[in-house]
């Protein structure tokens, strides 16, 4: 990919698979294994726009259609003035 970094200018990435996490109207939904674009340098994710479409699409099939998701997570909540 012919591009650079726009958080660093750094023009050398690599593809690696990564674990996504999609946040909507304090919803959300962790993708495993996701392929993106990391630069080298300082580590930002560039993801290409299809596989945002299609996380986005699994996004409103589980919490709009009932989708089953394959694993459901339960997370420790903090509010930082309260730790
Ligand atoms: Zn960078």
């Amino acid at each position: 990919m012919k591009k650079s970094c726009s958080f660093c200018g750094n023009k050398n990435f690599r593809e690696d698979k990564v674990q996504y996490i999609y946040k909507h109207d304090n919803r959300f939904l962790v993708v495993n294994n996701v392929p993106a674009e990391v630069c080298e340098f300082c580590g930002e994710q560039y993801f290409k726009a299809d596989v945002l479409k299609k996380i986005e699409k699994e996004f409103s099939e589980i919490h709009s259609a009932g989708k089953k998701a394959k694993n459901v997570l339960r997370m420790p909540v903090e509010e930082f003035v309260e730790i």
